[in-house]
């Protein structure tokens, strides 16, 4: 089945890249929870993280740190970024293609988690 996140993947939902390979994609939140919140998606479809095996979790979790240098390097007003992996509804999964929320922080941003 079709999610949403395979269809930006394919291409046929437009999004805003900031990073692909092989195996993963990034692109910016819809909803910017603080400016360049960023999400980064394995291609192959995969639920959430009790799916992953040893190399979908090397390839997507081998990334965040190059993605995350990435994004604090675009703005010298980032001092802190989060990464958020929600897994299942009741932890406040909505998308049920797995992904990885990497949220700059700034100075006095006021979001609170
Ligand atoms: P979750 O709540 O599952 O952890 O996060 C899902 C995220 O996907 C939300 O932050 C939401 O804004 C984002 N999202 C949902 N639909 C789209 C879309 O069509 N394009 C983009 N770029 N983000 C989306």
């Amino acid at each position: 089945m079709s999610d949403i996140f395979d269809k930006i993947i394919d291409g046929s939902i437009p999004s805003y890249k900031v990073y692909e390979d092989d195996n993963v994609l990034a692109f910016l939140d819809l909803t910017q929870a603080t400016p360049g919140h960023t999400l980064v998606v394995p291609k192959k479809h995969v639920a959430d993280i009790f799916e992953y095996d040893d190399e979908l979790a090397a390839q997507v979790l081998g990334v965040l740190p190059k993605i995350a240098q990435a994004i604090k390097a675009s703005d010298k007003h980032i001092v802190g970024l989060n990464i958020i992996n929600n897994n299942g509804e009741y932890a406040g999964q909505s998308v049920f293609h797995s992904h990885f929320h990497l949220l700059p922080r700034y100075e006095d941003d006021g979001f609170d988690i």
